[in-house]
């Protein structure tokens, strides 16, 4: 008998099972985090609560639950899994929809990923012998159940909205040992669990991870020998699970576990392209490692998804991109090809768009060329009118893990230190022509003109000038020059608007000339 804080929703909706005379269990990972404490895993991402009850009798017993009615219902009950989602009125996120799922018992699998049929199970038993991992197949009794020897006990401490609970835990498989012992291993055979359902090889990683505990020895090899069968997996499924891995403190781990046991093959191959790929003088580590390492950092300062996705594939153009070897190799343009590629590897992962967006400009900027004197506060507003001013934040993090990744001594050296104070300086300079004082609406107005291209070719000719002189946003100066650029054709009105670009463009290029002089890596 074990003593458990557990919030009062979980209470409420366990109490409404067990009144209707049905079973209900905590069960699956949130009884694993509770068992390992709140210190370590901040306790329960999510709530899992599974019951004899069936998922039309679930939605019965609770379309009005927490003030809701019958025409908007608590309840949604959107796939084929027997999962019912439950909405709370808690605003506490991991609490807001609980999901209660009837016992199951999966039937055959003849493709590796999906079960022929879901079959519903009668008993708790059943239930936790078609989970993952011994961890994993633990389930704490919330019934009050006058056929089970010990009832529940719903004690007065109330500690914030959580109720202490002494509640029975079902542990068939050792998990509790396990757990204290900190070894992932397979519920039963486990050449035969993976092979059922082979999501199952990159989640033994996930936790590994995840959790700092170590994959049982043998379970090890069984993992590499399958590894394959990962082709079968839906790109969706291992996304979710791959996002999970990049996000937990032991990322970087966990990549080198990937490839150890031969699973990164049918994620990011890739990056295995690094491996044993050598870079020059100003590099100790392998591109593969390098790349690791930079995630690594970005873990450690704990950056968003796309940052750490960024920081793991910067250079993953770097292997095609190689010319030479030893001391003076260089790389010229693996950013270019890298954010490429960055992005095939995301689409095919079925990653959202905008993050896919957001990490291939990462990429591509990643090499921006800073150095104190050199660059005019002109050029700086350039820099930012190109990388935009949302992302200076996060390609200044992917810069710094891939600094700190190559194992020198400073994150955020005096140059990049420098580059910031720059940044600040003109960081409410305009640089976008939304921020210009005239709008299009204005120069439509001014020339007396109707909406069309030349509205666009004029705001970025007055743009390029407020980027060299931002005392020129003004209305009255731009009226003037508006006036000036109106009487010409739309020919010269373009060739003054490519000018522009150009500069900007010779600009970036001259960086990266600069660039592949001094660090071999264009
Ligand atoms: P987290 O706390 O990170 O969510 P989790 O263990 O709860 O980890 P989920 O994906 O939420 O992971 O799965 C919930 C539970 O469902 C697991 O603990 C496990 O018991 C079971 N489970 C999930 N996926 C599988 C699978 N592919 N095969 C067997 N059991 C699984
Ligand atoms: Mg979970």
């Amino acid at each position: 008998m074990k003593e458990f804080l557990i919030p009062e929703e979980i209470q409420e909706i366990a109490e409404t099972l067990t009144r209707n005379g049905y079973e209900a269990y905590l069960v699956g990972g949130c009884v694993r985090d509770l068992l390992i404490g709140n210190s370590l895993t901040g306790g329960p991402k999510d709530w899992d609560i599974t019951t004899n009850a069936h998922p039309k009798e679930i939605q019965k017993l609770f379309s009005t639950f927490a003030g809701a009615t019958a025409d908007k219902p608590a309840t949604v009950y959107e796939n084929d899994f027997g999962t019912v989602g439950i909405k709370t009125r808690s605003e506490d996120s991991t609490l807001k929809v609980v999901e209660v799922t009837t016992f199951r018992i999966e039937g055959t699998y003849s493709d590796k990923r999906h079960p022929d049929e879901i079959k519903f199970a009668k008993t708790i038993e059943e239930d936790l012998s078609r989970r993952d991992f011994t961890v994993n197949a633990m389930a704490l009794s919330l019934t009050n159940n006058p056929q089970q020897t010990i009832h529940n006990k719903r004690k007065e401490n109330v500690v914030g909205s959580k109720l202490s609970v002494v509640g029975l835990l079902i542990d068939p498989y050792r998990g509790q040992e396990d757990l204290k012992d900190k070894i992932i291993r397979t519920v039963g055979d486990a050449e035969k669990r993976f092979n059922e359902d082979a999501l199952r090889l990159l989640r033994a990683v996930r936790l590994s991870a995840q959790l700092g505990f170590e994959i049982e020895q043998e379970t090890q090899k069984v993992i590499k020998k399958n590894a394959p069968l990962l082709k079968h997996i839906a790109e969706e499924r291992i996304r979710d699970e791959f996002q999970k891995l990049i996000m937990t403190p032991r990322a970087a781990e966990g990549m080198f576990m990937l490839q150890k046991f031969d699973l990164l093959e049918y994620i990011i191959p890739e990056l295995l392209e690094g491996v044993g790929c050598k870079q020059n003088k100003h590099h100790v580590y392998t591109v593969f490692e390098h790349n690791v390492r930079a995630l690594e950092y970005a873990t450690e300062k704990n950056y968003s998804l796309e940052v750490r996705l960024a920081s793991l594939l910067h250079d993953v153009g770097k292997p095609r991109t190689k010319s030479g070897s030893g001391e003076s190799a260089t790389f010229y343009n693996h950013e270019m090809v890298g954010a490429r590629m960055a992005k095939d590897v995301l689409d095919r992962l079925r990653f959202p768009r905008d993050l896919v967006q957001k990490v291939r400009h990462l990429i591509r900027y990643h090499m921006f060329y800073y150095n104190v004197g050199e660059v005019s506060e002109a050029g700086v507003r350039r820099f930012i009118a190109r990388i935009g001013v949302e992302n200076i934040d996060d390609i200044l993090s992917v810069r710094e893990a891939d600094r700190v990744g190559s194992k020198v001594p400073k994150a955020f050296p005096y140059k990049l230190r420098h580059l910031l104070f720059m940044i600040d300086k003109v960081r409410h300079d305009p640089v976008h022509p939304k921020m210009l004082a005239v709008k299009g609406d204005d120069i439509m107005r001014f020339l007396n003109i109707p909406a069309g291209p030349r509205i666009g070719d004029i705001l970025f000719v007055l743009l390029e000038e407020v980027l060299d002189d931002p005392s020129k946003n003004t209305k009255e100066y731009l009226k003037e020059k508006v006036k000036e650029l109106g009487v010409l054709s739309l020919v010269e009105l373009r060739k003054l608007a490519d000018e522009g670009r150009k500069k900007r463009d010779s600009i970036e290029e001259g960086v990266e000339n600069d660039i592949k002089k001094r660090y071999f890596v264009k």
